[in-house]
């Protein structure tokens, strides 16, 4: 059975289905296609399962990508708000977390339903548990995609796939191998937003901080973050790590400033002139987690009273909590990062449609392509950018 449509969307994920929806609203007739049993799956688990869906400060400095304006005109052309705005049509609760991190009240589950409410309305296909067994463009325009339940033929293709993240979650890097067989440009994937690893002697030397969770400034080169570290019994993991992770690179070190906004030396000072007969273990476990208090003061190598110690030894001290240069032996993968950097080579496509510059009809959006946002809303607002900025084009 050969059915055909105008546009044809491999991925019922957040891109796909955005795509989906704009390109209904403008009178296409679309299928959508996904091998996975639900539709988007990856918006039901995020954001702890209420979905951080947008991020009100999204803006091009939010995103990694070898060529950062590309992402400049879609951004533009879909804000944070009209999602919002879509989001209150649907008169789903949300609230602002942190940061500009737009979460929904209560699930996830309401952004599903929202998308699929909207792709219903404007009479969008969508076939689920469905592999794809080839792509191919027709000699005289369009597409033939050989599926396990039938062939569709679409003037327009649009890959939606997603990256590698997760592969448990049926992530397979689809998009890629299809940019490939088109000849188009791959720029190298690798994990992102994900947690560091440490070697054995160092997880060794850290295994009583596994649980603590502390305020840190990380930094990598001249990009820093300033959010939750957590040590785990892995390495190291917390928002300002999985953020840090995206630009960090095997055999680079990272610098860690724990609490940034303390002043400890001045904390310390104060408590020698108080109360000289307290341990420097003591003072500083007013203010860190104890377990933290006492591997500081290990890690600066002092002893005794804060009377005996000299401003040498409460510098050390500081130090010990502000001043961490750390090399990670790796990352967990894709196994648990949230996304995938690289992808797709924008210079292959052209920043207003997502369209292949040399394939007509042909389409990348979402995380396959190389733009990948910061931890907090921004790789969810790319996925509708992009989303839409194809479906006004195909
Ligand atoms: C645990 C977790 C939490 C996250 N939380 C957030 C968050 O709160 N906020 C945020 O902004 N971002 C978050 N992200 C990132 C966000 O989920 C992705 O950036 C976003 O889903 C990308 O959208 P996409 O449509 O490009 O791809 P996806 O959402 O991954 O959708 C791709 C779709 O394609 C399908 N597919 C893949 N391969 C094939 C194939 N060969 N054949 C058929 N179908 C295929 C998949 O089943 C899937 O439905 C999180 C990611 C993870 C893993």
């Amino acid at each position: 059975m050969t059915e055909k449509c105008n546009v044809l969307i491999l991925g019922a994920g957040a891109a796909g289905m955005m795509c989906a929806i704009r390109a209904g609203q403008r009178g296409r007739s679309v299928i959508i296609v996904d091998h996975a049993k639900a539709p988007g799956e990856k918006i039901r688990i995020s954001g702890g399962g209420r979905c951080n869906f947008t991020n009100i400060h999204a803006s091009p400095k939010n995103y990694l990508s070898s060529n950062p304006h590309f992402a400049k005109s879609a951004l533009a052309r879909y804000t944070p708000r009209d999602f919002v705005a879509l989001v209150e049509k649907h008169r789903i609760p949300w609230h602002e977390k942190t940061l500009g991190q737009l979460f929904c009240d209560d699930s996830a589950k309401d952004i599903i339903r929202m998308l699929l409410a909207e792709m219903q309305a404007v009479g969008v296909k969508m076939r689920l548990q469905t592999e794809i067994a080839s792509v191919e463009a027709i000699a005289t325009g369009g597409f033939r995609v050989a599926t396990s339940s039938s062939i569709i033929e679409a003037d327009s293709l649009v890959l939606a796939t997603g990256g590698k993240s997760i592969p448990k979650m049926g992530a397979t890097g689809f998009a890629y191998r299809i940019a490939e067989q088109f000849g188009l440009g791959i720029i190298e994937t690798r994990p992102g937003l994900v947690p560091l690893t440490l070697e054995p002697t160092q997880l060794e030397k850290l295994s009583a901080l596994s649980g603590i969770a502390v305020p840190a400034e990380i930094s990598h080169g001249k990009t820093s973050f300033n959010e939750a570290l957590l040590f785990t019994h892995r390495g190291l993991s917390g928002p300002s790590v999985l953020q840090i992770s995206s630009y960090w690179r095997e055999g680079d070190e990272v610098r860690l400033k724990m609490e940034p906004d303390l002043d400890i030396i001045g904390h310390l000072k104060a408590a020698k002139k108080t109360n000289g007969r307290q341990s420097a273990q003591t003072a500083l476990g007013a203010i860190l987690p104890k377990r933290l208090a006492q591997h500081v003061v290990e890690r600066a190598g002092v002893t005794g009273n804060l009377a005996d110690m000299s401003d040498k030894g409460l510098a050390a001290l500081t130090a010990a909590v502000q001043e961490w240069s750390i090399k990670p032996s790796g990352s967990e993968g894709y196994r648990t990062a949230e996304v995938t950097l690289g992808g797709v080579d924008t210079t292959c496509l052209d920043s207003k449609s997502m369209q292949a510059k040399t394939v007509p009809g042909l389409y990348f959006i979402g995380e396959c392509v190389d733009v990948t946002g910061w931890l907090g809303g921004y790789n969810f607002q790319w996925a509708w950018a992009s989303g839409h900025a194809a479906g006004e084009s195909v």
